[in-house]
């Protein structure tokens, strides 16, 4: 029922936080806050705390502000940048936030992964589901920081603090700041001459309301208490051909 949840938007300042700020407000939600490292929107009804989620001062300061009760974590940095920023903000501050819930009381965590937790770069990923085990060998910094902060999510799933995590694939649409940007970049810089492999692969985007509208759904969901399911022991078979 809209208005019975204080929610905080960690990363509410970024493309796909934005949307779910903004749905959490069209659905009549009076207790929404956001935190990020900049604040690049600016509503009367919405509070913003600005803060590192690598700092668990900061991260214990909005939460404690907020009186949430259910956080919905998008916060990342973007693709391209060194490994240790991503173990620092994935890794450190997606503890930081699993440790203030827990300290807080706060009720319930979305977490925002990647479908490239389960991607090494090697293998087309075919008919598979989440039983998929993350690979031996990430394909980069980011991927490996993001399977662990997942990881870390689903484990502190407890009847204290109900969890989730979400694995979108590329999102676009209104705001995003980082794939249309990519694309024409590469038109700019005459990169499309080239064609790398046949031509025939094939990849997944969603639009950015659907991921947003996933996330509200989710901790929506959290209320009915599934028991934990551990989708990362090993199945039999998995069909990982080209397809
Ligand atoms: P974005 O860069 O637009 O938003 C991320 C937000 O996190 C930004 O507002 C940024 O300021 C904030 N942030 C970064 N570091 C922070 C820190 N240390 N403390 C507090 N805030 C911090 O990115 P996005 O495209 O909206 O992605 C949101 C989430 O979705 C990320 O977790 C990303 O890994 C995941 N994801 C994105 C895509 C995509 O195609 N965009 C695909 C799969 C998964």
């Amino acid at each position: 029922m809209p208005g019975s949840e204080s929610y905080l938007v960690v990363g509410g300042c970024g493309f796909l936080g934005r949307h779910i700020v903004e749905q959490l407000l069209a659905r009549g939600e009076t207790q929404v806050s956001v935190f990020d490292i900049v604040q690049r929107h600016f509503d009367s009804n919405v509070t913003f705390y600005i803060g590192d989620i690598a700092k668990p001062e900061d991260v214990t300061n909005a939460l404690k502000k907020s009186n949430a009760t259910a956080v919905i974590h998008t916060a990342s940095p973007a693709h391209g940048g060194k490994p240790e920023i991503y173990e620092l903000v994935n890794v450190t501050g997606t503890r930081n936030i699993i440790d203030c819930c827990l300290d807080l009381g706060v009720k319930k965590l979305v977490y925002t992964s990647s479908a490239g937790v389960i991607y090494d770069g090697a293998m087309d990923i075919v008919s598979v589901d989440e039983r998929l085990p993350y690979p031996t060998k990430p394909l980069d910094a980011y991927n490996r920081t993001k399977a662990e902060a997942e990881k870390m999510v689903l484990d502190a799933n407890s009847e204290e603090l109900a969890t989730c995590a979400l694995r979108p694939a590329g999102i676009f649409g209104p705001g995003d700041r980082q794939m249309i940007n990519g694309f024409y970049q590469v038109i700019q810089n005459n990169q499309t001459r080239f064609q790398i492999g046949d031509n025939l692969n094939v990849y997944d985007f969603t639009y950015v309301g659907n991921v947003a509208y996933a996330h509200l759904l989710a901790v929506d969901k959290l209320d009915q208490r599934y028991p934990y399911m551990s989708f990362r022991e090993p199945i039999a078979s998995i069909d990982m051909s080209l397809g």
